[in-house]
């Protein structure tokens, strides 16, 4: 482990404490034809980004929290 498990973390300068991953990575499901399917995936591979829920701030440095 990364000594970076000590790391500490600040609520927003919003002074929100809750974050979100980023809002327009989700999958996208469609109903064609009574069926159900997956037509878009979009997945954090290389990178992982966290945004206030509030006032939409971004978490900086947050992937190096997370290993
Ligand atoms: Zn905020």
């Amino acid at each position: 482990m990364k000594s970076s498990q000590n790391r500490k973390f600040k609520p927003c300068k919003c002074g929100s404490i809750q974050f979100i991953s980023k809002p327009n990575q989700y999958d996208i499901y469609e109903i064609t034809d009574t069926k159900l399917e997956l037509v878009n995936s979009e997945t954090i591979n290389d990178e992982f980004i966290l945004y206030c829920r509030e006032c939409g701030e971004e978490l900086k440095n947050f992937s190096d929290f997370i290993t």
